[in-house]
């Protein structure tokens, strides 16, 4: 499939000219989509997609406390920074952190692309398959499965036992990935500009990762940054990130590669048994 090797940028449209559509974002960790695409689905979210999110992995490692602690402190922080971008639903496949590349890539296959067959699934965000740059096992691990599941979902002869159970082949037109490492390849930068103060909110919820300050941190950076008419900041020194910067936080942006897919209207229906967990801890 080929990559477009043109860089476009992607700036807010008016309306909703995605209504009806439905994008899913699968991130390993809990603070992945907020740090690599969290102003994207904040933007896509206002111009009409419905979206939902899914983390493979359960952050036993991140927070500092016991891994029971830590699993539960990630999971309840997962549904807040979902909400904050506004995502419809959330969904946790639990697997161990730091352990994912010893899972077998069918088994998570087979669980995404039930997901995507289940959601309708127009449109995937998450991180790039083909770069040696990514050296994180979880990323990489999540980064391959989802390819395959994309590749795969729209084919009625995989997992055809999900074609009995009433949900059929769909195939995910179009893909965005995370510019996650510098190394890494894009040829679309999206403006965040106007959401940019909703990626910070959903930054702030990540507490587990980063000691809860990074969110605020970066938010008074940007008012240091724009009254002292900066060229450039990286936050917080992360590697990657897909942030970068002139001195005014209108001009920010996040790059990511996508690939060239026709866009289709989707045709959304939501799943019977998923009206669950955002709504109920509200
Ligand atoms: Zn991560």
């Amino acid at each position: 499939m080929a990559v477009n090797s043109k860089i476009a940028v992607e700036k807010d449209q008016p309306g909703q000219p995605h209504r009806g559509k439905v994008f899913v974002a699968i991130h390993a960790h809990l603070d992945d989509v907020p740090y690599f695409a969290g102003g994207l689905c904040a933007k896509l979210m206002k111009e009409g997609y419905t979206g939902y999110i899914v983390r493979t992995g359960n952050d036993e490692k991140y927070g500092g406390h016991t891994i029971a602690e830590n699993i539960l402190n990630n999971e309840q922080q997962h549904l807040k920074m979902a909400q904050v971008l506004g995502f419809k639903d959330v969904f946790d496949l639990y697997y161990r952190s730091h352990r994912m590349n010893e899972i077998s890539p069918v088994e998570i296959r087979g669980r995404l692309i039930f997901i995507l067959r289940m959601l309708k699934a127009d449109t995937v965000i998450s991180f790039d398959p083909s770069s040696s740059a990514e050296n994180d096992g979880d990323h990489a691990a999540t980064a391959r499965t989802v390819e395959d599941a994309c590749a795969m979902c729209g084919s009625p002869s995989d997992f055809a036992e999900h074609l009995e159970a009433g949900f059929p082949a769909h195939p995910v037109r179009e893909r965005y990935y995370f510019h996650a490492r510098p190394e890494q390849r894009f040829n679309r930068v999206v403006d965040i500009g106007p959401h940019l103060e909703k990626k910070i909110d959903a930054i702030v919820e990540c507490k587990s990762q980063g000691g809860g300050a990074l969110g605020s941190e970066l938010r008074a950076r940007l008012a240091y940054e724009a009254s002292h008419d900066a060229t450039h900041v990286s936050p917080n020194g992360r590697p990657g990130g897909g942030l970068a910067a002139g001195g005014h936080a209108g001009r920010y942006r996040e790059n990511r590669t996508d690939e060239d897919h026709a866009d289709r209207r989707g045709d959304f229906s939501q799943g019977s048994a998923h009206r669950r967990r955002i709504r109920q801890r509200q």
